[in-house]
């Protein structure tokens, strides 16, 4: 087998290739394993076209942008555009990536860790885990088709009809304008976006909301449903797979019964952004230690939840092996230098998944070095 590389880094988002390009900075060699067939996959298949990338920084972060090269540019170009940047900055630095090689286990021990793929396998001194967070939760609902949709393929194809879109946080808004402008400057379209979301109040960015208001107020045809729930799936009596959601129910009418008014929607006109679940069985799987939330020690994890455990460096509870980016959010287990176990709100944004990475190289070099002076 060949040489072991200084850093195996699994997955080409913004968080694989920052990580990448300071490690090219440095003179490690490293490689990128990516699952998809482009650079920033991850982000190609969950983003609306044309959907503008903010380089938003979490309150109380520092400035400024970690790896500037990796920076969504401050005029909030179309996604396309940030695809792009990342294509060049590829080629300009001849990262090395391996595209359509997944990733599938780590053997053996630091600092000979064997990465097996569906190709090949490689050995490593560290492996940068990047794989992002794009696990889509389910409707959980009984009847659920696999036709309903997680993002939009081809906005185009949405002219014409009424569309349902579920969810309550940013990628719903996003898919919600995108929609909503296609509609808009289609002629003749009459149907509308029904944007539906289990609670009364949506949770979304200053940016998104603005994009979102812009289109209200340039005459998009959204309709808001608050507190409304996806009930069943069904077939009618044409044969096709409808999704059926209402939004309140009369109190009780007494012998048990309720009475529910609500809208029914094909499945294939209805696309669900309720969000993505972590990567807890990928970390399970490569024995990497997770902590399961109990009481009130987690604030943002359910109770029952599994948080993957990571030092202040971001690296997990086998030596060389870092978690960054996606993969972490929206919390963590973070163990401190004084063994002081706390969970660590990780917001899943550009900033975060690029911060992670130079922290973590960070830390592979200052391994090296303290190696090399004995
Ligand atoms: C609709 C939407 C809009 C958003 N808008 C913004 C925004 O405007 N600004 C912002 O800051 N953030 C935004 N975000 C969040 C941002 O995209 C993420 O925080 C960021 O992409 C995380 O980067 P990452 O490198 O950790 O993971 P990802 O970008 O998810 O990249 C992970 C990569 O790993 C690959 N991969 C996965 N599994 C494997 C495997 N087994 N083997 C090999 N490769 C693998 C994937 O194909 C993917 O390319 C948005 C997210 C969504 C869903």
């Amino acid at each position: 087998m060949s040489a072991a590389l200084d850093v195996i880094i699994v997955g080409s988002g913004p968080g694989g290739l920052a990580a990448a390009l300071l490690a090219k900075q440095h003179s490690r060699s490293f490689l990128i394993l990516e699952k998809g067939g482009q650079t920033m996959q991850g982000i190609i298949d969950t983003y609306p076209k044309g959907k503008k990338v903010y380089p938003t920084k979490p309150k109380s972060y520092p400035d400024p942008f970690p790896v500037m090269e990796v920076k969504p540019p401050d005029e909030n170009v179309p996604v396309e555009a940030y695809v792009e940047q990342a294509d060049t900055l590829v080629k300009d630095f001849g990262l090395n990536i391996r595209h359509n090689e997944e990733f599938l286990s780590i053997d053996g021990d630091f600092p000979n860790y064997i990465v097996k793929t569906d190709k090949g396998s490689y050995v490593a001194q560290n492996i940068i885990l990047a794989f992002g967070s794009n696990i889509p939760n389910d409707l959980g609902i009984y009847g659920e088709a696999k036709t309903v949709a997680r993002n939009i393929e081809n906005g185009e194809d949405y002219i014409g009809i009424n569309v349902l879109v579920i969810g309550g946080g940013n990628a719903a808004a996003d898919v919600v304008s995108s929609l909503s402008k296609i509609k808009r400057e289609a002629r003749d379209d009459g149907t509308s976006v029904y944007w539906a979301h289990i609670k009364e109040t949506f949770e979304i960015n200053k940016d998104t909301a603005r994009d979102l208001g812009e289109e209200v107020l340039l005459g998009g045809h959204i309709k808001i449903l608050q507190k409304a729930i996806p009930k069943i799936g069904e077939v009618d009596a044409d044969g096709i797979d409808r999704l059926y959601i209402h939004q309140t129910h009369s109190a009780g009418t007494g012998n048990d019964m309720y009475m529910y008014q609500g809208m029914s929607f094909p499945m294939k006109n209805v696309i669900a952004c309720i969000g993505t679940h972590g990567p807890s069985a990928i970390f399970d799987a490569l024995n990497l230690q997770q902590i399961t939330c109990t009481g009130p020690i987690c604030k943002i994890a359910k109770e029952g939840e599994r948080l993957l455990m990571l030092s202040d460096h971001l690296e997990t509870s086998m030596q060389g092996i870092f978690a960054i980016g996606g993969a972490i959010s929206p919390s963590y287990m973070e163990i401190g230098p004084d063994g002081v176990i706390k969970e660590k709100k990780h917001s899943n944004l550009i900033y975060t998944a690029v911060l992670d990475a130079q922290i973590v190289m960070e830390k592979i070099l200052a391994k090296d070095n303290a190696m090399a002076g004995g």
